[in-house]
């Protein structure tokens, strides 16, 4: 418990029927066999493009529809991926108390897959006892799965590329072969009742028709959350509202959203895609990450102030982000841009 991020969408104008994410029991009882081929051979039912005039009348929070969104912080996932971060397990650990402090509601690590370290580290941030739910990012592989299972984890974040550039050149699997493996880890995972995300990576670059099929298939199969990445930081605002408010509409659970900041629009892409009708942004604080990063925590939340002051400082601690944008600037040793965001509460 402790997130209901998508409960308060219930019946929200524009959003797809959304439920609490710990509600949704479609996968149970159904023949998978039967979701995976009836899914896969048929159309996706939303070809139009979304009505973005519907969507601004629709408004009604001081947040329009997203008033109730979740913060999933990846700076010891993503932010592993910095040129410059090699956390230690107690840098690690002070970061994700700080991150907590602040209140995102949830902390994203690295898989536990990856080494013994990053197994030892994501089990002892279990541990934790933290407020924030512990997410870990795996590959969508049923043994991954099963040592992520053994950490403790709250939830399971499982990823695999999408698009026709990663599924030739990555991982050579067809959307066909990916659909019948996350099945079985989505009835796995959520068989030890566990939160469990699907996301295509690349997915901003996959063919979308073939996205809105496979993720409707995993919503029907249970998963808690998809997720959508702009992988290479190229989309753009009008093209991130019209896909995530064409999945909103196709899919009833929760949708998370991770864009990189390549062309520095990676604020105004999780704005967009929280008015659209996502439920969960990915950031990292100081936006650190592969390349020149994601999301910065600042600067959503100083973006999200100018929207809705209140309902963010209930929300968050926002006093607490300067000594996190400070503590993890001093562990990669960089300094805090002159131009960082204004956050004032
Ligand atoms: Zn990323």
């Amino acid at each position: 418990m402790g997130n209901g991020a998508s409960s308060s969408n219930n019946g929200a104008p524009g959003h797809g029927g959304g439920e609490s994410s710990h509600e949704i029991i479609t996968g149970n009882g159904h023949d998978q066999g039967a979701i995976l081929e009836a899914s896969l051979m048929g159309h996706a039912e939303d070809d139009g493009l979304p009505n973005l005039a519907a969507a601004a009348v629709n408004s009604t929070s001081p947040f329009g529809d997203y008033f109730d969104f979740s913060i999933i912080d990846s700076t010891l996932r993503e932010g592993e991926q910095f040129a410059m971060a090699h956390f230690d397990t107690a840098q690690k650990i002070k970061i994700a108390k700080a991150l907590d402090q602040f209140g995102v509601e949830y902390i994203e690590l690295t898989s536990p897959a990856a080494s013994p370290q990053s197994r030892a580290d994501c089990e002892a941030i279990c541990k934790l006892g933290l407020k924030a739910k512990i997410l870990c990012h795996i590959r969508c592989n049923m043994e991954d799965a099963k040592i992520a299972v053994e950490t403790g984890v709250d939830g399971i974040n499982m990823c695999i590329g999408t698009s026709s550039h990663l599924m030739s050149h990555s991982h050579g699997k067809d959307l066909a072969y990916i659909a019948r493996t996350a099945a079985s880890i989505i009835a796995y995972v959520k068989s030890q009742n566990i939160e469990i995300r699907f996301s295509g990576e690349d997915s901003f670059r996959s063919d979308f028709a073939e996205i809105l099929k496979l993720y409707s298939l995993m919503d029907q199969l249970g998963a808690n959350r998809v997720g959508i990445a702009d992988t290479v930081g190229g989309a753009t605002p009008l093209e991130v509202y019209e896909k995530i408010d064409a999945l909103r509409q196709a899919i009833g659970c929760d949708i998370e959203t991770h864009f990189h900041n390549d062309t520095g629009c990676a604020i105004a892409n999780a704005l967009v895609a929280l008015e659209a009708g996502a439920t969960h942004i990915d950031t990292t604080v100081l936006g650190i990450g592969e390349r020149n990063g994601i999301t910065p925590l600042g600067g959503l939340v100083a973006a999200l102030l100018a929207s809705g002051h209140e309902y963010v400082l209930e929300k968050y601690r926002v006093e607490k982000l300067a000594d996190l944008d400070r503590l993890v600037g001093g562990i990669v040793q960089v300094e805090i841009p002159f131009n960082n965001f204004v956050v004032s509460a």
